[in-house]
């Protein structure tokens, strides 16, 4: 599973804790050259020390601005000369029913999970045309493939990435880029650290206490779908517990 990994230049977005730092574990393994972005910038100096990777490949980075994520990926090819594969990871579910009426988290969810896609994706877009190559990969949900009392607005920001990504697959195909949308169920990370409600935080923690599998299994799906040859696109990928419904 890491054919055609080696070497290769990968910006993590969101890269300071779960699933983004867990991929980077693996890449970094694998040979990639890895690129890591997020706000808390202790967490990502602190992963390249533990991997192996100069604090160069370490830019702080909100994904609400446009232009910070495109520093990040500018650094990348700074750096490397190109970009192989962008990881758009960076996301917040802090769920709550509509009728709280959380409006900061609401607009939170649409500014980081569907407009911080938006912006990988038009950091590296320019880049992988010109390259006429590269993979971009959205972390979706298996809440993007349905929606439950209490998850309304985070499943919406989910089915929106992948409506993103597959209208995206089919505009780029002439470029040779690759796009992925990969939806995980419930993975043991830190995502159910940021719910402000206490009862709905109460809930999701023990179902993820009960249910969730370890972040190892969406890293190993990311390099699975980089090792496939260039002329083999996976497009979707959606995995959950086993014991999960
Ligand atoms: P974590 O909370 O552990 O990681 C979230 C990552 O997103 C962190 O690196 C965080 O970095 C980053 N992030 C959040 N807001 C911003 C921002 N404004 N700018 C830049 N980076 C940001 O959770 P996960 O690893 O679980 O989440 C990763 C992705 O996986 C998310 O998109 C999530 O929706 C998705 N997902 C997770 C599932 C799970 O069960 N764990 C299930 C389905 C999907 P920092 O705070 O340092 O900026």
């Amino acid at each position: 599973m890491t054919d055609n990994i080696e070497g290769k230049v990968v910006v993590i977005v969101g890269a300071s804790s779960g699933l983004g730092a867990e991929t980077a574990r693996h890449l970094a393994k694998a040979g990639a050259k890895v690129v890591l972005g997020a706000r808390r910038v202790e967490r990502l100096t602190a992963l390249a020390d533990e991997i192996g990777v100069s604090h160069d490949a370490v830019v702080q980075t909100d994904v609400v601005d446009a232009a910070q994520v495109k520093a990040l990926v500018d650094r990348a090819v700074e750096l490397h000369a190109r970009i192989d594969v962008i990881l758009n990871n960076a996301g917040l579910m802090p769920h709550s029913p509509l009728e709280r009426l959380k409006i900061d988290d609401w607009n939170q969810m649409i500014d980081v999970n569907i407009k911080g896609v938006l912006h990988g994706i038009a950091a590296a877009l320019p880049y992988m045309q010109a390259q006429k190559s590269g993979q971009i990969i959205n972390v979706s949900s298996v809440a993007g493939h349905t929606v439950r009392p209490g998850g309304v607005v985070y499943s919406a920001t989910k089915h929106a990435v992948r409506v993103i990504s597959e209208g995206l697959r089919q505009e780029v195909k002439p470029h040779g880029i690759r796009v992925l949308t990969l939806s995980p169920g419930a993975v043991a990370t830190e995502l159910t650290d940021h719910i402000t409600e206490a009862d709905v935080a109460k809930g999701i923690r023990d179902f993820y206490e009960e249910y969730a599998i370890p972040a190892d299994s969406f890293a190993r799906c990311v390099l699975f779908a980089m090792s496939q040859p260039e002329e083999v696109d996976i497009n979707e990928i959606l995995f959950r517990p086993t014991s999960q419904q």
